[in-house]
């Protein structure tokens, strides 16, 4: 009986909450870097005391393990229900991943914030752009974002949720400046209008995804032909990602 409890209390702790792994939020900061402007990206060098967007992306799921952040577990990921939009879904009284990058952008622009204030929700910013453009954290409620689509990957058990956070990517073997060159691979006026669309324009694409990355095999045992027909679309999300961070902070500070 304790056993089990256990095993639904870490269920449930793991609910969303990775998002992109470390390469994959990494790839996001690194694509951004490139398409700062200049001024923006001198602001933003000296809120960070020099460390780069690639290597703050993952800051806000290390503090997960610190009680004093417990108030930001639910700000990774949104539930919208099949055929629902977000204006009409139930909200999370604890907050979602679209209104929370809302919040941090318009406090961002207001500024008049003390450094450590700012840098933090700068890095909130970074990571949490990366996990909207994750298609299941945009999840339609029924299976915690496909953390309970228990499946085999490559012959090892995971999840679906997990394949689309970092087995995918981990599988390929690069580094994340390796991929972020990969992605960052389109055209000027691509760039113009991806950063031209706004933060629902990104949770509904994530929507419209879901019926691919649902489409899995009977037996559950993904592998080659899983990656072969995905992996196009984790690098089309990850470019998207990193090129709609540096609209917002061109905005916010170019
Ligand atoms: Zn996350």
């Amino acid at each position: 009986m304790i056993r089990k409890i256990a095993i639904v209390l870490c269920t449930f702790v793991s609910l969303h909450v990775f998002g992109w792994g470390m390469i994959g939020h990494r790839t996001v900061g690194q694509v951004a870097e490139k398409h700062l402007s200049k001024k923006a990206s001198k602001k933003i060098n000296e809120i960070l005391d020099g460390e780069s967007l690639a290597v703050v992306s993952n800051w806000m799921d290390d503090i997960k393990s610190d009680d004093a952040y417990d108030h930001t577990h639910a700000w990774h990921w949104v539930t919208i229900p099949d055929g629902q939009t977000y204006e009409e879904s139930e909200k999370n009284p604890e907050g979602d991943v679209i209104a929370t990058i809302e919040r941090l952008i318009s406090e961002l622009k207001q500024g008049n914030l003390q450094k450590k204030d700012e840098a933090e929700k700068l890095k909130m910013l970074v990571h949490l752009i990366g996990d909207i453009h994750q298609p299941l954290h945009v999840g339609h409620g029924e299976d915690m974002g496909g953390n309970k689509v228990r499946l085999e990957w490559f012959w090892e058990n995971s999840n679906l949720h997990r394949v689309w956070d970092s087995d995918m990517i981990d599988s390929k073997k690069y580094s994340y400046t390796e991929l972020a060159d990969i992605v960052d691979n389109v055209s000027k006026e691509q760039v113009k209008a991806w950063q031209s669309s706004g933060v629902r324009d990104w949770a509904n694409e994530s929507v419209a995804l879901r019926k691919q990355v649902y489409d899995i095999p009977e037996d559950k045992k993904l592998s080659y032909e899983y990656r072969y027909y995905n992996w196009s679309t984790v690098k089309l999300r990850l470019a998207q990602a990193g090129i709609r961070l540096a609209g917002v902070l061109n905005e916010i500070y170019g």
